[in-house]
């Protein structure tokens, strides 16, 4: 019985596999991987918080290189000591993302939902008036968030939200609300008062995160971030900031882009319409989406359906 029983189960195995060989549902298991806008694999992100008056500094020397930036700014403190007016933000951070980072700068994870709510929503309210388009993002203050923070502020339009939990790799969000970013603009450098060897070890780190970033062959996010006022200073880095900006720009295998950018961008992919057989998808959004399937790339126009053979 034994005997016959293994039979069996052979026999079942092996024509499964067999009809898996004929079958066109056996491409099913094509792997299909997203490449970033124009079929590039590697992407950049610049990411500062705060909003204070040094972020005029920072931005001239970014669209100097050509850069773009996604600027999380707490719009209570705007036109206070140290702070950006409001009357400046629209201009200054045109071609630039401008995203949320709550309207006072408080702990979240300690605050009553409500007082979560509000904050998130006054910020977004009041930078949406003064930049003039919907905000969708944000970054936590401190880099703090929690299970509490994360159902608190999900409908209220907040479609990515950035801690600080540096991964030191260049993998892409597995959850948007979660985002954690690649390092810190110089590492830790600075994190312990005078110590020089602790800041030359944090620098050359950071700069071959960098270079490994740039070498790197397979789809690759460097997201990185800081704050402006940091370059300020004593220990004034505004020459490595340069340096730093010199190594990144004007290349042709990078895609530069702002955060809401490329939840776009990843939302547009996942929504993507694949037929059964892996052969056919339709592109629903108003993105050109770019896959790789069987080291072959496609384009999939927006609003279309292509074949993929
Ligand atoms: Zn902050």
């Amino acid at each position: 019985m034994k005997k016959l029983i293994f039979f069996l189960a052979l026999s079942f195995s092996i024509n499964c596999a067999k009809a898996q060989a004929d079958s066109p549902v056996a491409i099913t298991g094509t792997p299909i991987e997203m490449l970033f806008p124009q079929g590039k694999s590697k992407a950049l992100i610049l990411s500062f918080d705060d909003g204070r008056v040094a972020d005029r500094q920072l931005v001239h020397l970014m669209n100097e290189y050509g850069l773009t930036g996604t600027f999380h700014l707490n719009s209570n403190k705007l036109g206070t000591k140290d702070y950006l007016t409001k009357e400046e933000i629209k201009s200054l951070y045109k071609g630039h993302e401008v995203s949320g980072h709550t309207a006072n700068h408080p702990g979240l994870t300690s605050l009553s939902k409500i007082d979560v709510i509000y904050e998130v929503v006054e910020d977004r309210k009041e930078l949406e008036r003064l930049t003039a388009y919907p905000v969708r993002g944000m970054s936590y203050p401190f880099g703090n968030t929690n299970d509490f923070v994360i159902e608190t502020i999900t409908g209220l339009g907040i479609e990515y939200a950035r801690t600080v939990g540096d991964t030191y790799n260049f993998s892409l969000p597995t959850h948007f609300l979660k985002w954690q970013p690649t390092i810190h603009l110089f590492g830790k450098t600075n994190y312990i008062p005078n110590d020089t060897a602790n800041d030359s070890r944090e620098l050359k780190a950071f700069y071959q995160l960098t270079t490994d970033f740039l070498k790197a062959k397979t789809l690759a996010l460097f997201y990185v971030w800081g704050h402006s006022w940091e370059y300020e200073g004593p220990g004034n880095k505004w020459g490595e900031v340069e340096k730093f900006f010199k190594m990144i720009s004007h290349n042709p295998e990078l895609y530069y882009t702002t955060q809401i950018s490329l939840v776009d961008y990843i939302n547009a992919y996942k929504n993507l319409k694949f037929s059964v057989d892996k052969t056919m998808v339709t592109n629903l959004s108003s993105i050109n989406v770019f896959v790789k399937i069987n080291g072959k790339v496609f384009t999939i126009e927006a609003g279309s359906t292509k074949q993929l053979n």
